[in-house]
């Protein structure tokens, strides 16, 4: 099963989420908590990166 998650790291890595609207983006940690990233739809710099795991 360790390619089945390779494949989740892959797809959940530097995907983050909008907290306000829920949009994605793609984009690393490093770049939200330097405050780079901006949500295309509401113009808001809150994400949570998308590691939910069910
Ligand atoms: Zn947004």
């Amino acid at each position: 099963m360790a390619k089945f998650e390779e494949a989740q790291a892959r797809l959940y890595k530097d995907v983050m989420i909008c907290k306000k609207c829920k949009t994605k983006a793609k984009a690393s940690m490093q770049k939200v908590l330097r405050g780079k990233l901006l949500c295309k739809n509401c113009g808001k710099k809150q994400f949570r990166p998308k590691r939910k795991a069910k």
